[in-house]
């Protein structure tokens, strides 16, 4: 079916951002791979084609649209350009609305510019060692000192986690007080304490930087505190999430659709006894059921990122979008790899790179079971 969601002023920004990486990221991105990280001069190239913050208001260098079309863009292209190490989404789609809707205009003054950019990167910590799934059992501590928080403990799984500026963590300030003594602050690179651990090695997406990260003692500003008020935190984390889910779904069905168009075309061109491999009834067949998943899938989240600019993105719809994409990105990319036979095991074939970089999908910004967990609750049983 024809997709009606962009204008053309979004079509116009997909050729800026399809420009941008064919120039400046698809040459190097094996290199970064082996490398583990991309470098940071990417990210200021990329701020300077406008590709972050778009609704930052323009007196902090941001475009000053809220309007999660634009969003939806870059990732596809960055899908669509096996650009799997640019942690750009989570800068964009995952940290933008807690810069912007929780920040007062001191630190909107102090961190947006840098945002836009892309000079200050930003990553979000919740994760710890001994607390994933379950957020309310993270045992990092912030306790107030005068004007500063002690922030103690230790995270793990951070995206952007080496290359990071602004870290948004998940600490309790009162941790006899359950979900209300969450808070989330802003550790700075540089802060006393702040230390980074491993770069973690990743079945995937290997030049994506995943790092753990370590608090000793660290002195934080009471001015880091975002939302002003302690003890918001897990509602924060909340309200949050389903656009993260929603940027994680859109990248599920552009993974899903890129795999199966190169596919399609390998599957015209392979002959086996004599005929292509597309001619047998079983390739048609397994192609007919993925291409209608597909794009079934992208109607719904086409329809998620209208309701999320509406302001009208339930999490319970998110969470429906964000379990089934991604399995569904899984699945399309096995199937798919299957059809290419031996060649689909091979590294230097699209569709195994795409492969062993989905499977995080279905298990980061909160895995299946949770979302699941989600969708069942609202029944009210
Ligand atoms: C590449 C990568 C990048 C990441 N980036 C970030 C990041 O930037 N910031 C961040 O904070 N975190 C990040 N994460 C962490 C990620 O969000 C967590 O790994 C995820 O939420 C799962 O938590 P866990 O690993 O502790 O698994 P656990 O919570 O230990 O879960 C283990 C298994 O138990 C299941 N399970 C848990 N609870 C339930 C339940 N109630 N009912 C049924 N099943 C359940 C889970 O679904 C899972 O299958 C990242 C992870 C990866 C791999």
């Amino acid at each position: 079916m024809q997709r009606d969601l962009f204008e053309e002023e979004h079509l116009l920004f997909r050729e800026t951002v399809r420009e941008f990486l064919t120039r400046e990221v698809v040459p190097h991105h094996a290199r970064w791979e082996k490398d583990g990280i991309v470098p940071r001069e990417v990210w200021k190239k990329a701020g300077e084609v406008g590709m972050f913050g778009f609704a930052v208001p323009e007196e902090y260098g941001g475009a000053g649209i809220t309007d999660f079309r634009y969003n939806a863009v870059i990732v596809e292209e960055i899908i669509a350009a096996g650009a799997s190490g640019l942690g750009f989404s989570l800068h964009n789609d995952v940290m933008a609305p807690y810069l912007l809707g929780l920040t007062d205009d001191a630190q909107k003054a102090r961190w947006l510019p840098g945002f836009v950019s892309g000079e200050l990167i930003t990553a979000i910590a919740m994760t710890e060692p001994g607390a994933g799934s379950d957020l309310q059992g993270v045992r990092t501590t912030a306790v107030r000192e005068g004007d500063h928080y002690v922030v103690n403990g230790s995270k793990t799984f951070i995206t952007n986690g080496i290359n990071a500026d602004l870290v948004v963590v998940v600490a309790k300030t009162d941790p006899d007080a359950g979900a209300r003594g969450i808070s989330l602050l802003v550790v700075e690179r540089g802060m006393e304490g702040f230390t980074r651990g491993r770069n973690l090695e990743k079945i995937g997406m290997h030049a994506q930087d995943t790092a753990e990260l370590f608090f000793d003692d660290v002195r934080v500003p009471a001015a880091n505190l975002l939302g002003g008020q302690e003890g918001q935190g897990f509602y924060q984390l909340m309200a949050n999430l389903p656009q993260e889910r929603l940027s994680i779904a859109v990248a599920a069905v552009a993974a899903a659709e890129t795999v199966l168009r190169t596919t399609i075309e390998y599957c015209r061109n392979r002959t086996a006894f004599g005929r292509s491999v597309g001619s047998f009834q079983n390739t048609r067949f397994v192609l007919a059921e993925l291409d209608t998943e597909v794009d079934i899938a992208r109607h719904y989240v086409d329809r998620c990122v209208r309701a999320l600019n509406a302001g009208e993105l339930g999490v319970v719809d998110a969470a429906k979008a964000k379990w089934w994409t991604t399995e569904l990105q899984n699945r399309v990319i096995d199937r798919c790899l299957q059809l290419h036979g031996g060649y689909g095991y091979m590294l230097e074939y699209p569709v195994a790179r795409a492969w062993i970089d989905s499977r995080v999908q279905t298990i980061y910004g909160g895995t299946t079971e949770i979302m699941k967990e989600i969708i069942g609750r609202s029944f009210g049983f």
